[in-house]
């Protein structure tokens, strides 16, 4: 454990003008206040705070914050109240730490909908003191190294998905990049462990192969550029298992063919420098096509400045190299925590590099419920991004795959909503083209225009998918609200009334609804006839139609509204009601995929998915083609059965394998055909129920470590 006067002397080291009385205070409180708790290693708890705090000495963060991070957990866990440490800290600190205790105390809830919450609340608070987040994230970074010592395997792995999916992307979009990378790593050792040894035994055993390769191509790099009369610092590194894992999911590729497991940097004194070494580069090794990014020029969002490429490089082996100046890699390494650092003293500026925080905020506010906006947000964070340009030259950032409704939406949602079409680079495109970096985009615009209910087919960013969404709900009500009201002016007009809303007041409470509207609207929508609403407003009318109103039990009620609301039981939208679906056996649709419906008349809708080999015979009959997309909440619960097809070296054991690996991976394997076997390898169908076909990848993805199988592939026909 770190002493009180070691650590005084770290803040010193970096800010000599520290207080070093109010550290000293901070230190004595927080050990007297945890007095004799433990941690779950055994520790005495006290050695949590100040772990916390020595991880962020190493960001050089200013004393506020370190004596915030001594004191982070007093008010959850100890007799300390907010007005003790006010009184003692001042308020400045009492405001952290209450920060910091709030989101703690949202850490305890663990479904879906309240993670959805928590993370809208971290990102107000942070949005208001950049610094509690810093503290949170080093608190996590402890939590996370001491994770082994949880008992219940429940728990470790809430915390360590919490980390992938919030803690991780937090930590990068503000360019705490060693941050993220440890968290990732730890996560990823809890989340998938076998995954994790073997790709770790993988690593070894190249490293042996190869000698000391690293070393080789440090040496054959570091003459290169110094006979060339570059002045640079080169260093090289094998990437983390972790980024390799997130590469082979998304790649698709197997161990074997990711041959840049290697990175490389170049670290020089000017940005010229910069471009004078990557042209030394270029000109004596091959260069990889499609790796080049000039960071430098166009910044990521987070501030982040590289210029990284890809070549075949000594001994032809294919490696990655980024080439920076020091103030970059600073920036890129400790992020805002290095600006921070460089304006000692100061509140970090609220600029550029927290546009995102407020683009978070927005989202909030018009996304219909919190999963919905976590699900976009998640997504966004993961996924590259490319630059493009408004004709004036403004830099707008997308997500790779963005459209132009993404950009005209990310311009300004009424750009968004009035959109007709778009030029990208002088050009009339169609809205759906994804946009590449460097495109200038145009948007046309029109005041007659709505949003296009289509375009929530293609559009990607969280922005403009809550937009479009918040409209055609709006429009579909409307829609309804004047059928019902067609409808139950028929209905009352034959029992001779006339239909008022007013009318409905006195059955509201029949009808489980809050407005005269609502009633109208659920007509509409057809969870009731017409003739029930009469009934219940007229229980005079007939003895049996009483009894079909007003007899209704909740499971009477519960069945008529399921009947025939699209997108609530059955998880696909744009399907038509009360028609029957089913999926297709050729393609087997998951969550997540892009699908197509096509009619069959007498037998319902077949579901594929939009590459499915078998749509080709449906090329000639456009009108039996229905556009789908997958509702909200199908995801969690229902399972799936996706298929794959695997190539299996023949070998004793191979098969319990596989099932192991899917077991592991909480798939659930429901059939399996061997197709063909011959000496060396078995050719084999798995079928597996899966939640969604993100779940799906990453059963491949493990598969794809395995040393055993030489081919997984998802099966498309
Ligand atoms: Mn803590």
């Amino acid at each position: 454990m770190m002493r009180q006067f070691e650590l005084v002397e770290r803040v010193k080291s970096y800010d000599p003008g520290a207080d070093e009385d109010i550290l000293n205070r901070a230190y004595v409180f927080a050990m007297k206040m945890h007095g004799s708790q433990l941690r779950a290693s055994g520790d005495s708890y006290f050695s949590h705070p100040i772990e916390v705090a020595g991880i962020l000495t190493r960001y050089k963060l200013d004393s506020a914050s370190i004596v915030t991070a001594l004191l982070h957990d007093t008010i959850e866990d100890t007799p300390a109240t907010l007005t003790d440490v006010s009184k003692m800290f001042g308020p400045e600190i009492a405001r952290m730490v209450d920060g910091v205790t709030k989101l703690s105390r949202l850490e305890l809830q663990s479904d879906q909908s309240k993670q959805a919450e928590n993370f809208r609340k971290l990102v107000l608070a942070m949005s208001e003191d950049i610094r509690v987040l810093l503290i949170k994230l080093a608190d996590r970074v402890h939590n996370m190294r001491t994770l082994r010592y949880i008992a219940k395997p429940d728990k470790r792995r809430r915390i360590a998905l919490e980390t992938m999916e919030i803690y991780a992307p937090l930590a990068e979009r503000i360019g705490f990049q060693e941050v993220k990378i440890e968290l990732e790593d730890m996560a990823f050792a809890e989340l998938h462990p076998d995954v994790r040894d073997s790709l770790v035994a993988r690593l070894n055993f190249l490293r042996e192969k190869g000698g000391d390769l690293i070393g080789r191509i440090l040496d054959e790099l570091r003459r290169t550029l110094s006979e060339a009369g570059v002045e640079a610092v080169v260093s090289g590194r094998e990437k983390t298992p972790y980024s390799i894992w997130r590469k082979m999911q998304l790649k698709n590729v197997a161990f074997e063919q990711l041959s840049d497991i290697m990175a490389f940097r170049v670290q020089v004194a000017s940005v010229e420098d910069c471009y004078r070494a990557l042209g030394v580069i270029h000109s004596q090794y091959p260069m990889v096509p499609n790796r080049f990014k000039d960071y430098i020029s166009v910044p990521k969002p987070n501030g982040y400045r590289s210029l990284h490429t890809g070549v075949f490089g000594p001994e032809r082996h294919r490696i990655e190299m980024q080439i920076r100046t020091e103030e970059m890699h600073e920036i890129s390494e400790l992020g805002v925590a290095a600006h921070w650092s460089y304006k000692q003293g100061q509140r970090p500026a609220d600029g550029k590099q927290y546009r995102w925080l407020r683009e978070l905020l927005d989202i909030m506010e018009h996304a219909s419920n919190p999963e919905e906006f976590l699900e976009h947000t998640r997504l966004e964070m993961f996924q590259d991004q490319v630059f493009c340009f408004t004709p004036r030259g403004d830099l707008i950032a997308l997500p790779r795959g963005a459209c132009p409704v993404d950009f005209a939406y990310a311009v300004h949602s009424e750009v968004g909503d009035a959109c007709v079409g778009a030029k990208i680079n002088s050009r009339m495109m169609p809205l759906r083209t994804p946009l590449n970096n460097g495109d200038q985009v145009e948007i046309i615009t029109s005041k007659a225009q709505t949003p296009n209910p289509t375009w929530e087919r293609f559009v990607i960013t969280g922005k403009a998918r809550a937009r479009i969404r918040r409209f055609i709900r709006t429009q579909q009500r409307s829609q309804y609200v004047n059928l019902g009201q067609a409808i139950l002016n028929r209905a009352f007009k034959q029992e001779g009334y006339e239909f008022t809303e007013k009318a409905l007041e006195g059955v509201l409470k029949i009808f489980k609804v809050s407005s005269g509207e609502d009633l109208v609207a659920l007509v509409g929508e057809g969870h009731f006839s017409g003739r029930d609403v009469v009934a219940a407003v007229y229980p005079q009318l007939k003895a049996e139609q009483q009894k079909a109103s007003l007899a209704l039990t909740d499971s009477q009620l519960a069945q008529k509204r399921n009947r025939v609301k699209p997108g609530m039981t059955a998880p696909i939208r744009g399907l038509i009601p009360g028609m029957a679906m089913h999926f297709a056996g050729c393609c087997h649709p998951l969550p997540g995929d892009r699908i197509v419906g096509i009619v069959a008349t007498g037998k319902g809708v077949t579901i594929h998915t939009i590459d499915c080999d078998s749509l080709e015979q449906f090329a000639e009959t456009p009108e039996r083609w229905l556009d789908l997309s997958w509702g909200n909440a199908s995801d969690e619960h229902d399972l799936h059965v996706g298929r794959i097809f695997l190539v299996v070296a023949n070998e004793e054991g191979s098969l319990g394998n596989i099932s192991i690996v899917i077991t592991k991976n909480l798939g659930n394997i429901s059939n399996l055909k061997i197709t063909n076997r011959n000496s060396d390898f078995y050719e084999i169908i798995v079928d597996i129920e899966v939640r969604n076909v993100k779940h799906l990848t990453n059963i491949i993805a493990a598969l794809r470590a395995s040393p055993i199988i030489s081919s997984v592939e998802r099966a498309k026909s």
